[in-house]
């Protein structure tokens, strides 16, 4: 595609975009008395305007119907999870039985990495990205702990070459390959969050599968951003968070997504809590925990209604497009804005922007990471 430097020719670009009138869907901070350009969906994405209204259904439900609002708010809370599965299995390209939305994206790596990492004998190591987000280092630091292992034993990272910003495909396969039958399981970010490197999940998947280990993504900065198939790329298990690319509001309720052939293993060891028991007999509150064969066998405590209903209000925006769609626009605006970062650097002498993301518009998602030469930001302190 050929881009102009322009604004004419932006403005032009924005007349065409198939997608315009969805920007009218959205809160944006104010500045000088115009919205702000906004960068930061990567980190906390705009408020759609349905999000108070979805809130205030919920309070006023509450304040109607009490208790029993449980069995006749206009959204029964009951049930309440279940008015996402549909909308999250066209985001991230599995069926309405493979995905849920409950809890924070941390808590679900710990909650699924008690099923999906299961150290035995010498399968012990877990592969992930050099890099990787600080919390999922935690996890995965702490995982290691809980089975008695020493994490500098188990955890094994990948990283980019000296004096390379991105990890190289062919790299990760060739650790795979050299960890064999010790590796228990892959690890690994579907968008790396400080490099916006996009990495190869069903290549990654299929390498694994074939050297016997399972495969776990942390989708955070994959989720609505990029065209994810994870049934068909045969991924066991993924988790990611709400509050970026889908809009939903501060820390608010996240998302799992687990392959049917582990949802339906009802013997999986996992953690139980009530609302992952089979919901036709959960309230006649038996001691037995017999797990749904669905996502939602995972889920432990009632659904937090409140987070959900801004999750709804954006999600009800994803079902009018398609991510087939808002990956092509992703792509578009990430092309321009990289151009234009080119532009301008190549027009200053002494500041120097480097672009330390992929240049190749499939190795990344809609994020371009920057580094400011000579003009770097002082780290933030509280
Ligand atoms: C944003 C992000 C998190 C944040 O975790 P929370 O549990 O939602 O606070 C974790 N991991 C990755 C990779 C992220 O990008």
């Amino acid at each position: 595609m050929e881009y102009g430097f322009t604004e004419e020719f932006a403005r032009e670009m924005d007349q065409q975009d198939p997608l315009k009138e969805m920007r009218n869907e959205y809160l944006f901070p104010q500045h000088n008395g115009r919205d702000v350009l906004y960068f930061c969906g990567n980190s906390l994405g705009l408020q759609p305007k349905g999000a108070a209204a979805s809130v205030k259904q919920e309070l006023d439900d509450w304040a109607e119907f009490g208790v029993e609002g449980h069995f006749d708010a206009k959204r029964p809370w009951y049930a309440y999870h279940e008015f996402f599965a549909d909308s999250l299995a066209r985001i991230v390209g599995a069926s309405p039985a493979e995905v849920v939305a409950m809890n924070g994206l941390t808590t679900n790596i710990h909650i699924m990495m008690t099923s999906f990492y299961r150290p035995e004998g010498s399968r012990t190591k877990i592969l992930c990205e050099a890099k990787a987000f600080p919390s999922d280092q935690s996890a995965l630091d702490t995982q290691a702990r809980i089975h008695g292992l020493d994490p500098a034993d188990v955890i094994v990272e990948v990283g980019p070459r000296e004096d390379e910003h991105l990890v190289r495909h062919e790299d990760v396969l060739a650790k795979i390959d050299e960890l064999g039958d010790e590796l228990a399981l892959v690890m690994m970010g579907g968008v790396n969050y400080y490099s916006g490197q996009l990495f190869d999940m069903q290549g990654i998947t299929s390498a694994a599968h074939a050297v016997g280990a399972l495969v776990c993504f942390d989708l955070a900065h994959a989720v609505g951003n990029i065209d994810l198939k994870l049934h068909d790329w045969d991924v066991d298990v993924a988790m990611w968070c709400s509050y970026k690319y889908l809009n939903s509001g501060p820390g608010s309720v996240a998302g799992v997504f687990v392959h049917e052939r582990h949802a339906n293993n009802t013997d999986m060891i996992r953690f139980g809590g009530w609302w992952g028991h089979d919901k036709v007999e959960r309230f006649k509150m038996e001691p037995e925990f017999r797990p749904m064969p669905t996502a939602e066998g995972w889920q432990l405590s009632n659904a937090p209604v409140f987070s959900m209903a801004v999750h709804r209000a954006a999600l009800d925006l994803f079902d009018r497009t398609s991510m087939a769609e808002l990956r092509t626009k992703g792509e578009k605006l990430t092309g321009y804005f990289e151009f234009v970062v080119d532009q301008v650097s190549e027009a200053n002498e002494g500041m120097s922007f480097e672009i330390i993301t992929p240049r190749e518009p499939e190795q990344r998602g809609c994020q371009i990471s920057i580094l400011a030469h000579g003009a770097g930001r002082e780290p933030v302190s509280y």
